[in-house]
């Protein structure tokens, strides 16, 4: 277990993460309204929230590294994962920045996804 630096930003971050992930589910909800409804408000209220959120998520993601490796925290990039890292959808082995953000937001701990070390996350 290592600590990272107290850091209420990573802790602002990963709840900023979660909120954009939650508005790309409604995004998709729009999505079907439009076509079994003909209904767009849901999508046209969805769809600039969810991009700027998701942008300001990405832009500031560049700033938190892992304490242990040196690697961004949300960044996955396309080098191999670390085995032990937590997935959403483990079985298809998708969106680990968002089970690193869930983890923050919840529990204030994290495990690294590129070298699987258990990090807490003080705010
Ligand atoms: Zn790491």
């Amino acid at each position: 277990m290592i600590e990272h630096p107290p850091s209420r930003g990573l802790y602002m971050l990963a709840w900023l993460g979660v909120w954009s992930t939650s508005w790309f589910a409604i995004l998709c909800l729009g999505i079907i309204a439009i076509f079994a409804f003909r209904w767009p408000w849901l999508l046209m209220i969805a769809l600039p929230t969810f991009l700027v959120s998701q942008i300001a998520f990405i832009a500031l993601a560049f700033f938190f590294r892992c304490p242990s490796c040196g690697h961004f925290v949300f960044i996955q990039g396309w080098r191999p994962m670390h085995p032990a890292r937590k997935r959403v959808l483990a079985g298809l082995g998708i969106a680990s920045w968002i089970a690193v953000a869930v983890d923050i937001a919840r529990n204030r701990q994290f495990t690294c996804m590129h070298c699987g070390e258990r990090c807490t996350a003080r705010v």
